[in-house]
């Protein structure tokens, strides 16, 4: 009984399903004359419908196609008219904004669908519109996504016409206030882009946003190329979801990097299906559609195929459910179509997968849960690098292997622009009797690295010096670089290579490669000049003071051992041991002995006196004593002053310099020296950086040269706040100078190149890579060490150091000089002696020669 009953609520069902719909369902397509492509999309979508019974089991869709003018909307409003009064279930079309809006207004009088595929930011929820375009606020959130994911710090956008800015309001509003500015500039009417862009290049921007219709891209790219805008430091983030479509044949080899979306993927095999067919279908379709030789499909173009299937899927749903009856209805009467509404409905709870991805609908009825690829353009085409979907946002899933291998294939064939200037050992022009041209006029440290990386990646370059001849420093007024980083900024060259010290400033500006070399301040000052050695030297290891108490100990010890001996009667000797009652006793400790006996002594001579009392004995023996410390401290001193040469250094120290106004000094004008010291919160360094500031004439050098010049010249009056590698390269040539004092800083020279420069990694890998095969070292050598010069100040040292220890007269000259005064005063006393004496004589025999006489 229940299966009877089943059967013939089955039967029952099927009768109704079965008489639901009409065999025949018109469609109508409004199509303008130049979208043949849409009305392809549209014919053959309802072919495939009509072939594919599953769809549709017992109808049939008809195409009921009317073509107008994108700007008439006077006949828009007819045709859609004269469609609705042959009965159709849906409108599909037309693109044009001006057109599709009375069409809209009249199919929600008659509640009929309305079918879009375009872009129309003023979607309303409570209509009979069903627009599978993407929802333009989440597409513009695509955009912000992007942009964030390449964390571009500015940009310029290009767009066309308002609608483009509303596409790219959300860009726009999630640039913070306190972030770089971003330009917005329109692409003019005409079809010349060249003043704007060239504006653009002006203002140093490498980051665009470009809006602008499909057509007018290929133009305003072809025109940037043509002014400049088309190097590897520019990247394009291109709004239109087809520039699959657009020939970029030609920028494929310029390195710009060319960024889009894309709804539709060319290379999907639904989609390469249907263009096949597209392209080999019936003669007739060939015709009509001129898609002959052209597999591409635009996302429109796409839509229109899915919305056809859409509104198929959703008729057959709604049919399971209801009645369905089409009817022809008049613009003139009140008239709806009472079906209209439920298949609105349905299409948007339909979930289905089509050529542009899932179509599904949000609650609000706009199409904003969407896949997108994200496309860039390589030498190979347009290559998928990533996706974006509304949930996940920016997902690349290029590796970072295939980037790598892409730019160092893009680096093989390129010929860089290698900006440097003159400074030695970096760049210097080669001697040479001949005339040298291009990069055979340069040698130096800078020139072999450029070339050894240059034999790495397998580029070639051209060596380009400065017209400045400056680093580059930021001048904070005009916000202008000058030097090589200007040269970079400008794009007139793509690395500049050079003692280029990487600082904060510089790296907000351009990109650099990880360090080369390392180095710090220093200070560049004549060498401590040699103090001629003293005729008394062996004075030297005793200090005055210490002179003057011996003396004075000599003196006191003699007195006193004078004295002593006067008291001991041990002391006191028979003169004549033979006559043991003598009527004098004799002391041997007279003055002049104590003096005698004391000097010997302390000459470490001794005498023939010798104390025979306990109180002497202990006065010698305490004297003897002290000598013998004195002396050996002496003697151990003398050979140290005698042997080290006295340099005379007045400052040893930053901190020295810092303390002092006598000497000058100062650094190289602009260089990163010189901002060190501007921008240092260390007090010592900011009194130095006032100190120089405030120098009359200035301190600060034009050059490196014209610095280690002043130290030289200045003899001691200036020193030089230098890199310490060109310290190390100055002093190993230039023998009467020095580094005085350890470093002030550490950093690293880099070499720099644009902003952006997607060769950074590449050339930092071959930096890294002569490091470790040891050939940074190997050209450090040469270039300090061997060449130009190098190391004739070791060959100095060595001999200083050799005969160090051999003395001169000029060190010992003083002892001859004692001695020969010795002898002088000698001979003086001996003179004297001898007249004293005569003289005694004489007037003892005085009385003999008067009695002889008289
Ligand atoms: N290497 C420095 C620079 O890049 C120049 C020399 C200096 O400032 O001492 O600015």
């Amino acid at each position: 009984m229940e299966v009877r009953i089943s059967i013939v609520v089955a039967l029952v069902t099927l009768c109704v399903y079965v008489s639901g719909l009409p065999d025949v369902i018109r469609i109508g397509g409004l199509f303008h004359p130049a979208d043949d492509k849409q009305e392809v999309a549209f014919r053959y979508a309802v072919e495939k419908i009509n072939n594919d019974r599953t769809i549709l089991p017992r109808s049939k869709l008809s195409a009921q196609i009317e073509r107008m003018s994108p700007q008439d909307s006077f006949h828009a409003s007819k045709k859609v008219c004269h469609l609705l009064r042959s009965g159709v279930a849906a409108i599909f079309g037309p693109q044009s904004a001006h057109t599709a809006s009375h069409v809209q207004s009249i199919c929600d009088t008659m509640e009929i669908p309305h079918l879009e595929t375009r872009w129309d930011y003023r979607l309303r929820r409570e209509s009979c519109l069903v627009n599978l375009y993407p929802h333009p606020t989440t597409l513009s959130k695509a955009y912000v996504d992007l942009v964030k994911a390449w964390a571009w710090k500015s940009f310029t956008i290009i767009y066309e016409n308002n609608e483009g800015l509303v596409r790219l309001q959300e860009l726009l509003k999630a640039h913070g206030p306190y972030e770089f500015p971003i330009t917005v500039r329109q692409l003019g009417e005409g079809s010349d882009y060249r003043p704007l862009l060239k504006q653009i290049k002006n203002s140093a921007e490498s980051h665009i946003v470009l809006d602008c219709s499909t057509e007018r891209i290929y133009d305003v790219l072809k025109q940037a190329q043509q002014i400049g805008m088309m190097s590897d430091y520019h990247s394009y983030l291109i709004t239109s979801l087809d520039l699959h479509g657009v020939d970029l044949e030609e920028f494929k080899y310029g390195g710009t990097n060319i960024t889009a979306f894309r709804l539709v993927d060319p290379e999907g095999p639904d989609v390469k299906r249907i263009v096949r067919d597209w392209s080999l279908g019936d003669g007739r379709r060939k015709t009509d559609s001129n898609l002959d030789n052209n597999t591409f499909v635009k996302a429109e173009t796409a839509l229109m195929y899915d919305a056809v299937h859409l509104f198929a899927k959703a008729l057959h749903d709604l049919d399971t459910s209801q009645q369905i009856d089409i009817k022809p209805l008049s613009c003139d009467a009140l008239d709806t179509w009472p079906h209209g509404y439920s298949l609105i409905n349905y299409m948007k709870i339909v979930e289905m997968r089509g050529l542009t991805g899932v179509i599904k609908f949000d609650h609000q009825g706009f199409r904003s849960d969407f896949a997108l690829d994200i496309i860039d353009l390589s030498r190979e085409g347009l290559k998928k690098i990533g996706t974006w979907n509304s949930t996940e946002g920016v997902n690349f899933t290029r590796t970072y292997g295939e980037a790598y291998t892409q730019i160092v294939e893009i680096i093989q064939n390129k010929t860089f622009v290698v900006s440097t200037i003159l400074s030695s050992p970096y760049c210097m022009r080669k001697d040479s009797s001949e005339k040298l041209t291009g990069n055979a006029q340069f040698e130096g440290y800078a020139v072999d690295l450029i070339h050894e990386i240059s034999r790495i990646l397998g580029f070639n370059y051209t060596i380009k010096l400065a017209p400045d001849g400056r680093y580059g420093s930021l001048n904070r007024e005009t916000k202008e670089w000058d030097g090589m980083m200007k040269e970079l900024l400008d794009q007139k060259a793509d690395l500049a290579v050079a003692d280029l010290t990487i600082t904060y400033d510089r790296e907000q500006a351009v990109d650099f490669t990880m360090p080369f070399m390392n180095l710090g301040i220093s200070i560049l000052y004549r060498k401590p000049i040699k103090q001629p050695p003293n005729l008394f030297s062996f004075l030297s290891p005793l200090s005055l003071d210490v002179w003057i108490y011996m003396a004075t100990a000599y003196l006191g010890v003699s007195v006193l051992l004078f004295i002593l001996a006067r008291f001991s009667p041990y002391e006191w000797d028979n003169p004549h041991p033979c006559n043991s009652e003598p009527d004098v006793l004799e002391n041997q400790f007279t003055l002049l002995n104590s003096l005698w006996f004391t000097i010997g002594s302390l000459m470490q001579q001794g005498s023939d006196i010798a104390p025979k009392a306990v109180s002497t004995r202990m006065v010698a023996g305490m004297w003897w004593f002290f000598t013998l410390i004195m002396i050996s401290s002496y003697t151990a001193n003398l050979a140290a002053f005698l042997t080290v040469e006295r340099m005379d250094s007045p400052i040893e120290s930053a901190e020295d310099l810092a303390k002092q106004t006598k000497i000058k000094y100062g650094a190289l004008k602009d260089g990163s020296t010189a901002a060190f010291f501007r921008d240092s919160n260390f007090s010592t360094y900011q009194r130095m950086w006032s100190f120089m500031e405030s120098a009359r004439p200035t301190v600060f050098t034009m050059s490196n040269v014209e610095g280690v010049d002043r130290v030289v010249k200045g003899k001691g009056s200036y020193a030089f706040l230098m890199e310490s590698t060109s310290i190390e390269y100055v002093i190993e040539r230039n023998c009467e100078l020095t580094q005085v004092g350890g470093m002030l800083d550490s950093k690293g020279y880099g070499i720099a190149m644009p902003p952006t420069s997607p060769f950074r990694t590449a050339i930092s890998g071959a930096i890294l890579k002569l490091q470790e095969e040891g050939k940074l070292h190997i050209l450090k050598t040469r270039w300090w060490k061997e060449k130009r010069g190098g190391g004739s100040c070791r060959d100095d040292t060595t001999k200083a150091s050799s005969t160090a220890n051999e003395l001169g007269l000029a060190n010992v000259g003083g002892v001859f000089v004692v001695l020969m005064g010795g002898m002088g005063v000698a001979c003086v006393i001996a003179v004297c002696e001898f007249v004293w004496k005569s003289r005694k004589v004489a007037v003892e025999e005085r009385v003999s020669s008067i009695l002889h006489d008289t």
